[in-house]
């Protein structure tokens, strides 16, 4: 089976057919869902989905994009819930600043003040993080090393297949390998999976985003984990059943669940 380790089944495009979408991963092997937090606004509708499927889990916390919303959000409701397995998707993402440089330097403190307070209630809740990075490898590294987020680890998502990320393996981290690979331009990534230690892989679609192909330009959804888990056996020669037995493996361990 495959576990996809980050679907926003909270997201609109699934509204009309989620029963359709996981009855369709299901029958492709894709048994286990989470649903990471990145929208407060969403979340009372991430923990109903959980509610209603036995195979999905949620996880609470903020995306750097959204970062406004942490400090009203009433995290003790999320995260005592039996569904709840993480914190995040949290993180650093340096990709859309704007404005002057002293605006982005304010924009990038308020960023890593979020993180560090989620990084803080992971390690007062003890669950892992979900960490979401983009062009800003080095200041998340600095930033989770100094903060202790060895203690609880995680997942790194988003990865953009930064090579000064690899060490974090020996933290706790676990690396989410997604549709990118799939994608003609994908040659950083693809250098950088077998690099990866393979009790640190884990499948995520990052649905409705990032659609591999043959799919891309359409909805992405668990089902097409299948095709990623099929680039990552084509790349490091290991058959099929191997990719999806050791992924498995790695993300129940992770995220405690069975
Ligand atoms: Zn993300
Ligand atoms: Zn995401």
């Amino acid at each position: 089976m495959i576990v996809d380790t980050h679907i926003h089944l909270d997201d609109d495009r699934y509204n009309e057919d989620l029963d359709t979408v996981l009855q369709r991963a299901r029958e492709g092997g894709v048994k286990r869902f989470i649903i990471p937090g990145a929208d407060a606004n969403t979340l009372d509708k991430a923990v109903g989905i959980a509610q209603k499927y036995k195979d999905v889990y949620f996880a609470v916390g903020i995306h750097p994009y959204d970062i406004h919303q942490f400090d009203s959000l009433e995290f003790e409701k999320y995260v005592n819930h039996e569904k709840c397995v993480a914190i995040g998707e949290c993180g650093l993402d340096y990709f859309r600043l704007e404005g002057s440089d002293e605006e982005k330097e304010a924009q990038k403190k308020e960023q890593k003040r979020v993180f560090i307070a989620q990084i803080e209630l992971a390690k007062k809740y003890k669950k892992p993080l979900i960490v979401h990075i983009r062009d800003a490898s080095r200041d998340s590294k600095a930033l989770m090393l100094e903060s202790g987020a060895g203690e609880v680890g995680g997942v790194l998502h988003c990865y953009n297949a930064d090579e000064e990320l690899l060490s974090l393996a020996n933290e706790g981290f676990y690396f989410g390998i997604g549709g990118v690979l799939t994608f003609k331009n994908a040659k950083k990534l693809v250098n950088v999976l077998p690099k990866i230690p393979q009790e640190k892989l884990l499948i995520e679609t990052d649905g409705p985003y990032l659609t591999p192909t043959p799919h891309r330009g359409e909805r992405n959804e668990p089902f097409y984990t299948t095709f990623v888990a099929e680039k990552i056996s084509e790349l490091l020669e290991l058959p099929l059943k191997n990719v999806k037995e050791l992924t498995t493996k790695n993300a129940l361990k992770l995220f405690h669940i069975s």
